[in-house]
């Protein structure tokens, strides 16, 4: 059986703990990290479960024991009421030969890739509920500073960056090699027209209805399927995820042939 991963990016809330991005708090920017983690993970042999957003740390840690996770791992970043603040922390429920294994292939990987090589920080901090209840051993990683300037502008909102470092750290920790693709293994699914798809266009006629023979523009970039019904082999696109279904906010027709 492969060794489970489990992932347990903030959840700290909606606009909780904003970053210095523009409208940008701590769990936006963290979740997409975790996801590419778990993406190089999952290509790398391991389960991985992503805790949902939804799920209180109470949830994720029963869901962490019930599975049997072989490591948790919470990401978070961290905040500082000096701006000049940065570093990479990772916390442990002790200091031991066990939990200098796991920061020891880790950290490694993170500092890297982190702006101007500072050395990681290694942290005993039992008192964390996330530290101490999961049955699993528990990284606790603080993925540089949201208060910091170098870290916001070249750190943390680097997920594909940041996120395959971690994997190849946790890979680095269970002795596998990082896998980037799984593309030998996976057959591709068969492509999905529901309502609020992405589709990428490129130069696609766009038309005023589902009959007329001529295209009123072209359109390039990603839509999305408004309501994901074909009508005469015409499918209805709108320009934003946000306007899928919604009345009058229909860009035009495609041929479905095209997406
Ligand atoms: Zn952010
Ligand atoms: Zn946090």
């Amino acid at each position: 059986m492969a060794n489970l991963i489990y992932l347990s990016p903030s959840n700290h809330g909606k606009n909780s703990n904003k970053c210095l991005k523009e409208n940008c708090y701590e769990d936006k920017h963290t979740r997409p990290i975790a996801e590419v983690c778990a993406r190089y993970l999952k290509a790398s042999g391991f389960d991985v479960i992503v805790a949902k957003e939804s799920q209180n740390m109470a949830a994720r840690c029963s869901e962490s024991d019930a599975r049997g996770a072989a490591l948790h791992v919470p990401i978070h970043t961290n905040a500082s009421s000096s701006p000049s603040a940065r570093y990479l922390l990772f916390m442990f429920y002790k200091d031991s030969d066990v939990y200098r294994k796991i920061y020891n292939a880790v950290a490694p990987r993170l500092e890297a890739i982190y702006p101007g090589n500072l050395k990681a920080q290694f942290w005993k901090r039992a008192t964390l509920y996330e530290i101490n209840r999961p049955k699993a051993k528990t990284i606790y990683c603080e993925l540089g500073f949201h208060t910091n300037k170098t870290d916001t502008d070249k750190f943390i909102h680097d997920p594909e960056m940041v996120g395959k470092a971690l994997a190849q750290g946790i890979c680095d920790y269970f002795g596998v090699p990082l896998k980037t693709s799984t593309a030998e293994t996976t057959i591709p699914a068969a492509p999905s027209y529901s309502k609020g798809t992405a589709v990428k266009l490129k130069n696609t006629p766009l038309y005023a209805n589902s009959t007329t023979k001529t295209a009123a523009a072209r359109v390039t970039g990603t839509y999305y399927l408004w309501d994901g019904k074909v009508v005469s082999s015409r499918m209805r696109i709108t320009n934003s995820k946000a306007r899928v279904g919604l009345k009058g906010q229909v860009t035009g027709w495609i041929n479905k042939a095209d997406i």
